[in-house]
């Protein structure tokens, strides 16, 4: 049962990615992704059902399957937030390999403060490489820090 509910949960969370992803791209929504979605929507256990058994006679009953409720308050929140107005600042985080999606807050592009940093980091990076690369013959850092020696003049 708990495998099922973690496969369950496993497999939504991956339409709600694709939905978040096309949503971002500015692509159609995937017809998997929203049949899934809604699935979880309608499953939802509101009603109190007619019950009997010998002991206790009828009685009402709402159903509560874990994989459900929880399935439910996955999804709820991720349908509100694709068709709220916060869905016009859904993004990316622009930190590769980093696969989340954020707010975007101003010119805030990263998921974290880490994200931030590593991406930071990379563009640093890149700019010494590219400041040091235009030197036909020269020298360059190499990826991993050390400084190759000094030519004499
Ligand atoms: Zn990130």
């Amino acid at each position: 049962m708990q495998e099922l509910c973690a496969s369950l949960l496993r497999s939504l969370r991956e339409h709600v990615r694709a939905l978040l992803a096309a949503h971002v791209a500015g692509l159609p929504a995937p017809a998997d992704a929203l049949a899934a979605l809604n699935g979880a929507l309608t499953r939802a256990p509101a009603a109190s059902l007619l019950r009997w058994n010998p002991d206790r006679g009828l009685y009402r009953e709402t159903a509560h399957p874990v994989a459900q409720i929880v399935e439910h308050a996955l999804a709820v929140p991720a349908a509100d937030l694709l068709t709220g107005p916060d869905a016009d600042r859904l993004t990316a985080c622009g930190s590769t390999p980093c696969n989340r999606y954020l707010l975007r807050h101003g010119r805030r592009h990263w998921c974290s403060v880490r994200c931030g940093d590593r991406a930071r980091a990379a563009r640093a990076y890149a700019r010494r490489t590219a400041a040091a690369a235009p030197h036909p013959g020269g020298t360059t850092t190499p990826p991993d820090g050390t400084r190759p020696p000094r030519a004499r003049l």
